[in-house]
């Protein structure tokens, strides 16, 4: 397996290719957007960039990194050669199913169709296709470059020999593999949402503020961050659509999305990339890590 194709080259298709690109694999990247494009591979730059000031790679090891990288705006040009592809554009069910209709039609037939995507189950994905046994989720987490985790999600048809090409193919990229079956959440979103929502239920009932919060998490549990500013960094409304995937896929309660992260989507405070969330992030507040008041 050499030739690797990455669908979306955003927040996480640029750093699947970076993470394939730096292990020696032969990357395309496709995207819809050439300005997409363009910042991705800026991106990888800069990234790289930053690993030469640690000195953990040389500048030789960016020249060969971005070497292995070549990018295309159609779909099937990228695909056509590949091994593997993974798919990592937006987040949306009717997107995904197109996409992976049109790779199952242009990708050559033993090539197996991976997804990163975060909620959306596999084994609909891949009942678009005529090759379920070679679709599998591959949930990289964010940022991909650093961490270790990559959640490999078999679908209802996924067969073991794709789920053991993936899970060796993930320990050639210095990752840790872990094996999960196809329900909503997976493993990593099914702990981790409720557990934000919880937090922000617990802000929402006025237990306490948002700083009490995070800071019992942060002290109280050793965790790097706590939930209402790792929800910011997530994104409230990924959250939201994470937990609405949970809701409607087991039809329990203890899934309903908080109304107060509810009334914070529809009022556009989506975390970091808004500039508000839980936390004021406009450019003259971020330093200050200060919350905002609720209502
Ligand atoms: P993003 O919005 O940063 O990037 C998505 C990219 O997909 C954009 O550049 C867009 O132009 C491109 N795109 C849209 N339609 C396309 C098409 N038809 N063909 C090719 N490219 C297309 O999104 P992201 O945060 O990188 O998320 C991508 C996937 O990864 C989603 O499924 C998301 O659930 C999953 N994910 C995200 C995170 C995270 O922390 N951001 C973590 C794990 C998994």
């Amino acid at each position: 397996m050499n030739n690797i194709t990455v669908i979306g080259a955003g927040t996480m298709g640029n750093g699947i290719a970076h993470t394939f690109a730096q292990s020696g694999f032969n990357v395309s990247l496709v995207d819809i957007s050439q300005e997409a494009i363009d910042r991705g591979l800026a991106t990888i730059a800069k990234n790289l960039d930053r690993m030469i000031a640690k000195e953990k790679i040389t500048e030789a090891d960016k020249n060969a990194t971005l070497g292995n990288i070549t990018s295309f705006t159609d779909l099937k040009s990228g695909v056509a050669q590949a091994d593997l592809v993974v798919e990592a554009a937006t987040e949306n069910v009717d997107l995904k199913l197109k996409i992976f209709g049109q790779m199952d039609e242009f990708a050559p037939a033993d090539c197996i169709l991976a997804t990163n995507t975060s909620s959306i189950s596999i084994t609909q994905i891949a009942a678009v296709t005529k090759r379920p046994e070679k679709v599998i989720g591959m949930h990289f987490m964010n940022p991909v470059p650093i961490m270790k985790l990559v959640e490999i999600i078999r679908g209802y048809s996924t067969s073991d020999e794709v789920t053991e090409v993936i899970m060796t193919l993930s320990r050639k990229l210095k990752k840790t593999p872990t094996e999960v079956n196809d329900y909503p959440g997976f493993v990593a979103n099914r702990i981790l949402m409720p557990m934000i929502n919880e937090a922000i239920e617990t802000l929402y009932n006025g237990v306490a503020g948002v700083e009490e919060i995070d800071t019992v998490m942060k002290l109280g549990m050793a965790h790097p961050m706590g939930p209402l500013q790792l929800a910011d960094f997530i994104g409230l409304d990924v959250c939201l659509s994470i937990l609405n995937v949970m809701y409607d896929g087991f039809k329990n309660p203890k899934y309903a999305p908080c109304p107060l992260l509810v009334n914070m989507v529809m009022a556009g405070k989506k975390g970091v990339k808004s500039g508000e969330g839980f936390y004021d992030y406009s450019e003259s507040r971020k330093a200050e890590k200060v919350s905002v008041s609720f209502r």
